[in-house]
């Protein structure tokens, strides 16, 4: 167990918590229930992520539906699930199956049109969708899929049986790379597990925005910020961030990506840089362009 206190290095800025959120419970797709934690209007946005959805639903009545058919374009959607299953299926033949702890990384780009339905008759379904914004020059490449399996996330164990880290994007600071290339956002996508007053730091370069998810458990952001169950932290500046399980353990997200400081205009299901781009969007896809 580690219960020394911090260790202060005076050329290190620890990042603070400087907005704490629940986000709102709304629904999505065909009446899927969800909370919605970024792209609410607590936090409309932390560029460059738009949106930040998590599922987590024992009863079917509240996610068998699905997101039917839909299309996007200019922008990222990560798929990372927890528990049950989910397929995707684009209108180019592209299809597959995310299982917990699997990732699906989607670049739209120019357009894509899929759904996104559980497979699955009962049980949990649990998981998140973030969607990263593409900066002006990237958002009409071609569609592009980065998918890895659960046992092709790699796994950093920490010291003493303090938990694990999953790598989904991002280098730890004991080495690990994960799969995920991001090269626009230099995203960093960690899943955390860590033991009852287990400490982990992680160094987030300074400019990058990012948050911290709990999603079982409870841990205090350095140096007195305490995160419950439920609850999105978003990370002021500094270059590390500094994370202390609570008696019961944590389990949680630490995102960060660097932001594109670029106008973001949204349309529904489209994220481009100006009003005109959005209407031309709507077009292209009635149109049957995408
Ligand atoms: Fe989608």
């Amino acid at each position: 167990m580690h219960t020394q206190p911090l260790t202060r290095d005076r050329s290190v800025q620890y990042r603070t918590l400087k907005q704490i959120t629940s986000g709102l419970p709304t629904s999505d797709g065909a009446g899927v229930d969800l909370t919605r934690l970024i792209g609410s209007p607590q936090l409309n946005m932390l560029d460059p992520f738009l949106l930040l959805d998590h599922i987590h639903a024992d009863d079917p009545e509240e996610y068998i539906q699905g997101f039917p058919m839909h299309p996007h374009r200019g922008f990222e959607t990560v798929t990372y699930l927890l528990a049950g299953r989910m397929r995707h299926k684009d209108s180019a033949g592209h299809e597959g199956v995310v299982l917990p702890g699997g990732v699906q990384w989607m670049t739209a780009g120019r357009g894509v049109e899929h759904s996104e339905m559980p497979e699955q008759a009962d049980g949990l379904l649990s998981g998140f969708q973030l969607w990263v914004n593409l900066p002006r020059a990237q958002k009409m490449q071609p569609p592009a899929y980065q998918e890895f399996t659960p046992d092709s996330i790699p796994v950093q164990h920490l010291p003493q049986e303090g938990g694990a880290v999953r790598v989904v994007s991002g280098l730890t600071d004991a080495g690990i790379q994960g799969p995920v290339e991001s090269p626009w956002v230099d995203a960093l996508y960690l899943d955390i597990a860590l033991t009852r007053n287990t400490l982990f730091e992680q160094h987030v370069p300074h400019g990058h925005n990012g948050f911290v998810y709990i999603m079982e458990g409870d841990g205090v952001v350095d140096p007195n910020s305490r995160l419950s169950a439920q609850q999105l932290g978003v990370l002021g500046q500094g270059d590390r961030v500094a994370v202390r399980a609570g008696d019961q353990g944590v389990r949680m997200l630490l995102v960060a990506g660097r932001p594109l400081h670029e106008p973001v205009a949204r349309g529904g299901p489209f994220v481009m840089n100006e009003r005109e781009e959005i209407v031309q969007a709507f077009e292209d896809y009635q149109q049957g362009r995408f």
